[in-house]
């Protein structure tokens, strides 16, 4: 899932200070269990923006999808029409489809985080830097990548402490630490000094594409 935050209201007043009309778009997935831009949010966010006219609002199911934003966004064409631009509670990727979409300015009213591991609502942990070569099979099942402070992939690092804590977060154990008590209670402890390559960055600069049964 999706991590977002929002942003401060008076950010997006100023960049809608030109603006006299807006359709305010938010996504009923990923923001939504934020309590980002789900329906609740879309209307707080109506009446933040009373002093203009909201043309229209709407709860599009993953706005970040192109096709499921265009078929939703058709029933507003009179409306986006009218509006000056978009306010988009949504992840920057639905903010963008939105805009390709509609063709509209739109201002994106949530800062994006990360990718996100939810333990129950509010409470979300980041577990996957996605860097595209994962390891986690010989690592049981533990990303140091994400984990690390250092992003470690063949470790620990010279500065893990007596004690198993981290050098750089005395609070925390060394992953690397964890990994190998974990893999040596499977009964695997071969697998931690298997060598993981640094990821090989050409084939994963951004922007990133998967072009699945191409
Ligand atoms: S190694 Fe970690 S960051 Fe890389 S893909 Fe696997 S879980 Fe994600
Ligand atoms: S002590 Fe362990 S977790 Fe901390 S930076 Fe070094 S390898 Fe990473």
């Amino acid at each position: 899932m999706i991590v977002t935050r929002k942003k401060d209201i008076d950010s997006i007043r100023e960049h809608l200070a030109d603006a006299r009309s807006v359709v305010i778009v938010g996504c009923s997935e990923c923001a939504a269990v934020c309590r980002t831009g789900g329906s609740e949010q879309v209307k707080e966010m109506s009446g933040l923006l009373a002093d203009r006219t909201v043309c229209a609002t709407i709860s599009i199911e993953s706005p970040c999808d192109k096709r499921i934003t265009s078929r939703d966004l058709k029933r507003l064409t009179r409306e986006l029409e009218e509006a000056d631009a978009i306010v988009a509670l949504t992840c920057g990727s639905g903010a963008q489809a939105i805009a390709e979409v509609s063709g509209k300015r739109v201002i994106a009213a949530l800062d994006t985080s990360f990718l996100g591991m939810v333990e129950r609502l509010g409470r979300f942990y980041e577990r996957c830097s996605q860097c595209g070569e994962c390891i986690l099979n010989d690592t049981a099942g533990i990303c140091p990548v994400t984990l690390c402070p250092k992003q470690v992939r063949n470790g620990p690092c010279d500065g893990v402490r007596a004690d198993g804590t981290c050098e750089v977060f005395e609070d925390r154990p060394c992953v690397w630490r964890t990994i190998h008590e974990r893999l040596s209670a499977r009964n695997h402890p071969e697998r931690f000094t298997a060598y993981h390559p640094p990821v090989c960055w050409s084939h994963h600069h951004v922007p990133r594409e998967e072009l699945q049964g191409h």
